[in-house]
């Protein structure tokens, strides 16, 4: 039996022209489109045309073109919905909540009293030894 070991994402049939998008743009690398799920008007999903699952795994040339266009599409965005600033979110791996496999970047343009939220935490480490031990793992680590 043959086996087919790559399943194709919703992102590569939109890129592919199989399912509709509201295309805002393209060029050799990457591809943007409205969420169709906005939490805002004019919130855009950029990605690469390759289909890299993640931060991780993207080539670093490739980011750079994606966060090229991040930075190109995402003022040009706020000023045609007309918003006051805008969010850039990239949701990495299941429990960070990346619902589909294929890297991507929220732009989600933001107005003054949108209910919005980010994430709840914004605690501090109450132990200053907590945070100190933390940061020199991670350090290690590098
Ligand atoms: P994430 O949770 O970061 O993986 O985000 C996936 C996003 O893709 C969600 O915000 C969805 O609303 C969006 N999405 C899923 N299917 C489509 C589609 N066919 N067209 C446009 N956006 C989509």
């Amino acid at each position: 039996m043959i086996q087919c070991a790559y399943m194709s994402t919703i992102f590569e049939q939109i890129i592919a022209g199989d399912i509709p998008a509201n295309k805002i743009y393209e060029d050799g690398q990457t591809f943007a489109f409205l969420d169709a799920n906005p939490v805002n008007p004019g919130h855009t999903l950029v990605i690469p045309k390759e289909p890299y699952k993640n931060i991780e795994t993207v080539p670093e040339d490739l980011l750079t073109a994606v966060m090229q266009t991040v930075k190109f599409l995402a003022p040009q965005i706020q000023t045609a919905v007309k918003a006051d600033g805008f969010n850039i979110h990239e949701n990495n791996g299941t429990v960070a909540g990346q619902v589909v496999p294929h890297l991507h970047f929220h732009i989600i343009p933001r107005f003054e009293g949108d209910d919005f939220e980010h994430w709840h935490g914004a605690e501090d480490y109450h132990d200053g030894k907590a945070g100190e031990e933390i940061a020199a793992r991670i350090s290690r680590s590098l």
